[in-house]
């Protein structure tokens, strides 16, 4: 049994007659049990995307299925990855070209990656 490390995937479930917000764990594993959300804020939160844990604050809770910081704006999320991706190749270019001096070999077409346009914001 690993209930103890298990981070429940809260999601909405429904709203009490007196405005009472009722939330349960979507994991198919976990009881059917439903918790108050004064209950489960700022609790960690399992995110249903990228299935790493967060804390589900009042930001995410204004989801039925709230995902993680990363996953939940993704513009920003879109962004920073793109961001890792140029930075990363980057990086590999210039080790690359330390370590190993390019030297074209006759009728070999060096490959040329089309480098991404800096958006201007
Ligand atoms: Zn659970
Ligand atoms: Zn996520």
């Amino acid at each position: 049994m690993s209930e103890e490390t298990h981070i429940h995937t809260y999601e909405f479930a429904y709203k009490n007659k007196d405005g009472t917000e009722m939330w349960r764990c979507a994991d198919p594993t976990c009881p059917p049990k439903k918790y108050r959300a004064d209950l489960v804020r700022d609790k960690l939160s399992k995110c249903p995307s990228c299935e790493h844990s967060y804390v589900l604050d009042r930001e995410s809770m204004r989801r039925r299925r709230p995902k993680c910081p990363r996953c939940r704006d993704t513009r920003e999320g879109k962004l920073a990855r793109t961001a890792g991706k140029i930075a990363g190749s980057l990086l590999d270019d210039i080790l690359l070209e330390e370590e190993f001096p390019k030297v074209p070999f006759p009728g070999d077409n060096p490959k040329q990656e089309p480098k991404p346009e800096g958006k201007t914001l």
